[in-house]
């Protein structure tokens, strides 16, 4: 089809842009400076690199607790290892339930599944694929012992609401550090918070997570959880609860510390290329653009009204980073949850006892994420070094792209 645009690139036309944006897997999309080498360098030669009575990584939880008004930060390995510590701080019997959405990294589902415990989907909002309040109320029973929400894409989950429910919230913010909700920063208003530190995320260390929380009880009950069970306050080589070893090295907290210190330009960069793409696309007939209060844009989701994949080729096809399949499909519609073999040939915990029935996840148990996923939500790739003749290329792309389509 021919528009004063142009033929789209997908059909043969002059793609929009062909010269690469910065992406998260090299230095061009990374916002690293010479400090992360200098502080990798001093623990090199320190010959300290396990954080067992280090500096660095006690430093940066110190940092994150700050930065967040909040009594602790424990440091580990990855955001899915952040996520399975505050499920066994919450420490679940076998069989309990713990609610959460199918539109998410499987890390999430792996923490409850590795505690035992039993995902229990709810749906999600049409427009921010984040957790719907309604739906969840409609999965609460007396097995219920937590509710995992995720801030999607860095939007703002409805978490003070869902608290009042009066299960434990643990907030995965993978995607939202310096994510804002009306009650405060995401991760803070919820029980426990937990974010990543892959590469993919707002600042990295290659792989790495941060748990935080107000609550002393839970904040010892993660540390342990990550340590083996092992309390280091105490001389003796004690054991006091299950846990994994979970810790983060010297040299992912060294990097992370000063990524750390970066985050709020990240952020506010990601914000202000965020706001004139929203400017530029403000009066698409059809296409949603993100609520933008709170947002911490780890990506700029478009909520189409059907077609996103073709869209997203269509926009790969211009030069533009965007993704029109999120996740491949909801949660519960992986392979190891659509066969129920989690472990070995059982179907332990999903099966009755410990659970109070046998568990399965039929097609269309949430149908706003089945429709979320596979029709409508639309992901353009965000960075923090995107220039304005950037944002410009994408938003003449998606005009582009919106009149050939619609
Ligand atoms: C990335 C991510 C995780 C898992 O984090 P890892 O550090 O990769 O283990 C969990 N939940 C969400 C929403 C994520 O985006």
């Amino acid at each position: 089809m021919t528009t004063a645009l142009g033929a789209l690139a997908v059909h043969g036309g002059v793609p929009v842009r062909t010269r690469p944006f910065p992406v998260a897997t090299n230095a061009a999309g990374r916002t690293f400076g010479r400090e992360e080498r200098a502080a990798v360098d001093a623990v090199l030669a320190d010959g300290r690199l396990n954080a067992v009575g280090g500096t660095r990584v006690a430093g940066l939880e110190a940092a994150m607790a700050r930065l967040h008004g909040v009594a602790a930060a424990v440091a580990c390995s990855s955001g899915t290892a952040a996520l399975h510590m505050a499920i066994g701080a919450l420490n679940p019997d076998p069989g309990d339930e713990v609610i959460t959405t199918p539109v998410t990294d499987f890390g999430t589902i792996i923490a409850i599944l590795a505690q035992n415990a039993v995902p229990v989907f709810a749906d999600v909002d049409p427009l921010t694929g984040n957790l719907d309040p309604d739906s969840v109320r409609r999965c609460l029973s007396d097995r219920t012992r937590a509710i995992v929400a995720v801030h999607l894409l860095g939007a703002p989950a409805p978490v003070a609401e869902l608290a009042g429910f009066g299960v434990p919230v643990v907030e995965d913010c993978a995607q939202a550090l310096l994510t804002e909700t009306p009650e405060g920063l995401a991760g803070t208003v919820g029980a426990v918070g937990c974010f990543s530190l892959q590469q993919y995320k707002h600042i990295t260390c290659g792989d790495g997570g941060l748990a935080v929380t107000s609550d002393p009880a839970l904040a010892r009950a993660l540390r342990l959880f990550g340590d083996k069970g092992r309390p280091r306050d105490s001389a003796t080589r004690e054991h006091l609860s299950f846990g994994m070893n979970y810790r983060m090295t010297e040299l992912q907290g060294a990097v992370a510390g000063v990524q750390l210190q970066r985050l709020p330009g990240v952020v506010a960069r990601r914000r202000a290329s965020a706001r004139r793409l929203a400017a530029a696309l403000r009066d698409l007939p059809g296409v949603r653009l993100p609520d933008q209060r709170g947002h911490s844009f780890w990506s700029f989701p478009l909520v189409v009204a059907d077609g996103n994949d073709r869209w997203a080729r269509a926009l790969r096809a211009e030069g533009i980073p965007a993704e029109g399949r999120l996740f491949e499909r909801p949660a519960y519609r992986t392979a190891v949850l659509e066969s129920g073999r989690i472990y070995g040939g059982s179907r332990f915990p999903l099966s009755s006892p410990p659970a109070r029935h046998d568990w399965s996840y039929p097609p269309g148990l949430c149908p706003v994420a089945e429709r979320l996923l596979g029709q409508t939500l639309l992901v353009l790739f965000w960075n923090e070094n995107y220039t304005d003749e950037d944002v410009d290329d994408i938003a003449a792309a998606v005009r582009k792209v919106h009149a050939a389509l619609t």
